[in-house]
Formats: structure tokens, C-alpha cells, sequence
């Protein structure tokens, strides 16, 4: 167990994640980190949302890693987590909902007064709270820090924040070391405000779910212009690396089982698949889902579709039925309702190629695998991820996504040749393809060395304990001898 030098409790950190798989997924594989050097680590949540890392907790259990999930109920209604929602109009509800936590929060707090809290950069309440029970705080991003560093960038811009400049107009992002052409549109991201500003700035610093050594320049101008430690320690989702961890993170409802996706990737030659999906939030309209069904059949590469509808299924289900999709593609294609094992799926050797939304974990876990991309954003960081993974790191193929489709929004972006050609493009045997696929998988090895021992994202998660232990080491009343 880690303690400070003259305390004889084990460090504790409380980790506060934001409800939602973006969110929750990767706050908790820090848990499982922090965990595993010796910490103590309580992750604050709902009931629902424990009851989908049961199988985390209970390995956890078994194996003497001391993680444990302290739920409340804040929630009325039987929705707990965003990607439960199922209309537009409940999403700013939900958020309000969700900083219902702070009470129960500040009750365990105060009962447990433990060493520090790491809390979701959504939860802005939690920098007065810290102050008012004298807690250290860091703030948790699962976000690149090219976004991070862009989205300081462009704060400064003439016309400030994205509601006072012309939305599609395009602009080169300046003061960075790469030409980068975005518009106001896609620099929406949603959560830039002056509220998490302001919470920010009274944070003990920042934990990134990013590796450094691959945006070595970017995690470089976030921490000069917010002028505070920062500790990128990712990716953290490679702390999965068995396969019970793998398929079981997260886990909610499916059809088809890890088992029917497993024998399909086994039945596939090797990075011959192509990975489609777009996350855990975005529902492909129904207009666009035929686009995509048709375009990734053209191409007549293997592939496992996610197919992730919300008030739309009917419309989806009776065109995949009526053109007999499925039939058609059962040699050759899987299509999945609902939750995947995503780092299973692309850790799997058949995987070659992913087509992704850019959130900013399937983007990273992709980088960890060493799969190439085909990007295709719809909003928040999404566009910046994208342009990070064509424009700076040279492994993905833009798709053409230009516009910003929120949700599960009935619009129709991208056709079914644009589809074909940019998977063609990943998966074929042209020089600039070979070069993509070598530099994914130099990338892959650069950020698994960086979750080794000595490299760069462990160190900077000792460091981060190293500075828990000082700050409360500080905090203890000197001895009279
Ligand atoms: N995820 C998964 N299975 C799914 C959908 C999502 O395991 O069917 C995981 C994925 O691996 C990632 C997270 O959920 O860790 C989604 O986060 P991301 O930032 O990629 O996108 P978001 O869902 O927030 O748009």
C-alpha cells in the first residue's frame, strides 16, 4: 500500500467520472492504474452505472485490488447514463441531472475524507467543494491534448467563442506547429465555458487520457498556456490486457454475443476486417445507416457494423430486413445491435481497418491497436481528433464529413461512393496505404511502451501519486519532537 511518510492510511483517491462511457470507461481504467500501484481508489457513481463495471469490481474483489464503486441515487427516472437518452430535449436535462451529485458527494466526502478527488472536467461544482473541504482536485480529461491545446488557441482568437464567429467559415488554428484548417462549427466544443474555465483554474492540475510521446508539441502549449502540471497518462484503456477485461468493460445490452463476434473475427484473415462504429452517443440516422450499409458493401471487404439506433430502429431494422442486408453479407459481414466489446474487437488481429466517429477513446484506442482509420466526425472534439489523426499523425483517411450532425440528428452527410472510396483507400494495397498501416503500428508500439515500465504515461502516474503523497504529507501537523 502507498502511504505518505507520517500518516499510517493508505493514500485514497476518489474518482468522480461524468455518466457516460467516455467518460466512465477510461476514468475507471485510471481507477484500475492507480489501483494497481498500491492506492486506494473509490469511483463515486449510480447504481446502473456500478452495476455495468460489476465484473470490474468483482475481479477487483478477488484479486485484492483495492477498487471499489460507491454508488447514489440521483437519477428519478431509470436513465442513468447518456447513452440512455433517448430525445434531444432530455440531453441538457440529463446534465442537470447529473449535478445532482454534489450532496451525496460531499456527504462521502466528509465521512471518508480522503487524500484527493479526480473529478470529470463536466463537473465545474466540484472545484468549490474541493476548496470548502480543503481537498486537492485534478481535473480529468479524456481528450487529446491537440484539442486541448487548439481549443486554448482559438479562445484567444479575434471574435472570442464560437457564438460570436461566422460558424462555416474555415481558418488556419494559429500559433500551432502544424497547418490546420478547421471552421467554427467544428471547434464547437460544447464543454469550452467559462464555467470550467473558472473551475480550472483553482484545479492542483490536469490528468490527460493522452500519451505525450505522440503529441509531444500539443501537450507542450496546453500546459504553457494554462500554466499548471499536467499529467498525461494514457492510453489508459491498454490496462485491459486479458480478454475477460477486454470484452467485459463497460458491458450493457447486446445482440449478439462476445462469443458469435469472436468466432466471426477467428473466421477472418488476418487485418482483414473493417471495424465500423460510431461510439456510444451517436445514432446514424436511417437515411444515412443505408448510405453506410451500401458503401461498406461496395467495398466487399469483411466488416462488423455497430448499428447504435435510437427513436429510429424500426426505420433501420425494416430496411435491413426488406433488402435482406444481412443474408446478403453472412459469409463475409456481422452486423451488431447495441454495446461491442470495442477493445476486444480492435485488438483482434483480423481488425485492419476502423471506421470511427473520432471520439476521443475509440480514437486512441485505435492508435493503441495499431489500426488505421477512416474519420468520420459529427460534433464536439470529434472534428479536432480528426484532424489530429489525417493532418498530424498521417493514419487516417477523411471521409468528408464537413458538417456537424449532433446526436443521432436525421441528416444524411456523407454518400455511399464517398463511403467505399476512403475504406478502399484505407484497406488497399497502394503505396500510401502501406505507409499509413506502418506508421498505426509504429504509433501503436510508441504509446504501449508509454504504459510500460519507465516509459512515459507510467512515470507520469507515479509523479501524479508522488504529488498526492507531498501535498498531504504538507497538509499534516508537524510533530513537537
Ligand atoms: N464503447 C464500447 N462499445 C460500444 C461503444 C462504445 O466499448 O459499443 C466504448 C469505447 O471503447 C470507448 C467509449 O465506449 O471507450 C466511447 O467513448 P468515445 O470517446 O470513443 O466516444 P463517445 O461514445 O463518447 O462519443
Amino acid at each position: 500500500m502507498i502511504k505518505s511518510s507520517d500518516d499510517p492510511r493508505p493514500l485514497h483517491f476518489v474518482l468522480v467520472p461524468f455518466m457516460a462511457p467516455g467518460h466512465m470507461n477510461p476514468m475507471v481504467d485510471l481507477g484500475k492504474l492507480l489501483a494497481c500501484r498500491g492506492v486506494y481508489v473509490t469511483i463515486i457513481t449510480t447504481p446502473q452505472n456500478s452495476q455495468r463495471f460489476k465484473s470490474t469490481a468483482d475481479r477487483a474483489h478477488q484479486t485484492g485490488l483495492p477498487l471499489k464503486f460507491h454508488s447514489v441515487e440521483i437519477f428519478p427516472e431509470n436513465c442513468e447514463n447518456l447513452d440512455s437518452v433517448v430525445s434531444l430535449e432530455a440531453i441538457s436535462k440529463f446534465f442537470e441531472m447529473a449535478n445532482l451529485l454534489e450532496e451525496p458527494l460531499k456527504i462521502y466526502l466528509k465521512e471518508s475524507s480522503p487524500s484527493c478527488i479526480v473529478s470529470d472536467f463536466i463537473f465545474s461544482w466540484s472545484s468549490k467543494l474541493a476548496m470548502e473541504l480543503e481537498l486537492p482536485r485534478f481535473v480529468f480529461y479524456s481528450m487529446s491534448c491537440f484539442t486541448l491545446a487548439c481549443v486554448e488557441t482559438l479562445k484567444e482568437r479575434e471574435g472570442g467563442r464560437e457564438s460570436e464567429i461566422d460558424l462555416k467559415k474555415s481558418f488556419i488554428v494559429p500559433e500551432i506547429p502544424h497547418e490546420i484548417e478547421l471552421n467554427g462549427e467544428q471547434t464547437y466544443v460544447f464543454v469550452n465555458s467559462s464555467e470550467i474555465d473558472e473551475a480550472n483554474s483553482t484545479a492542483d492540475g490536469f490528468v490527460v487520457n493522452s500519451c505525450m510521446d505522440i503529441e509531444t508539441e500539443y501537450e507542450e502549449i496546453y500546459r504553457t498556456k494554462k500554466g499548471r502540471s499536467i499529467w498525461t497518462i494514457g492510453p489508459v484503456a491498454l490496462c485491459n490486457t486479458d480478454m475477460t477485461d477486454k470484452s467485459n468493460r463497460g458491458l450493457t445490452s447486446s445482440s449478439t454475443s462476445n462469443a458469435t463476434i469472436l468466432s466471426f473475427l477467428e473466421s477472418m484473415d488476418p487485418k482483414s476486417v473493417v471495424y465500423v462504429s460510431f461510439g456510444s452517443l451517436s445514432g446514424t440516422s436511417a437515411t444515412q445507416m443505408k448510405e453506410l450499409c451500401l458503401g461498406l458493401m461496395d467495398t466487399g471487404h469483411p466488416f462488423v457494423l455497430v448499428v447504435r439506433s435510437k427513436n429510429n430502429s424500426m426505420e433501420i431494422e425494416s430496411w435491413l430486413e426488406n433488402t435482406q442486408f444481412e443474408e446478403r453479407n453472412k459469409k463475409n459481414g456481422l452486423v451488431v445491435r447495441g454495446w461491442v466489446p470495442q477493445v476486444m474487437i480492435l485488438t483482434h488481429p483480423s481488425t485492419g481497418g476502423f471506421v470511427t466517429h473520432c471520439g476521443w477513446n475509440s480514437t486512441l484506442e485505435g492508435i493503441s491497436a495499431g489500426v488505421p482509420m477512416v474519420t468520420w466526425p459529427g460534433f464536439a472534439d470529434q472534428f479536432l481528433n480528426e484532424r489530429l489523426v489525417v493532418d498530424v499523425l498521417k493514419t487516417g483517411v477523411a471521409v468528408g464529413a464537413k458538417e456537424r450532425v449532433l446526436f443521432w440528428e436525421e441528416v444524411l452527410s456523407v454518400k455511399r461512393a464517398k463511403i467505399s472510396m476512403a475504406i478502399g483507400e484505407l484497406m488497399g494495397g497502394e503505396e500510401e496505404a502501406v505507409k499509413r498501416r506502418k506508421r498505426a503500428s509504429e504509433l501503436s508500439e510508441i504509446v504501449n511502451k508509454a504504459m510500460d515500465v519507465g516509459g512515459s504515461s507510467v512515470n507520469n502516474l507515479n509523479a501524479l501519486i508522488q504529488q498526492v503523497t507531498s501535498i498531504v504529507d504538507k497538509k499534516k501537523p508537524k510533530s513537537k519532537s
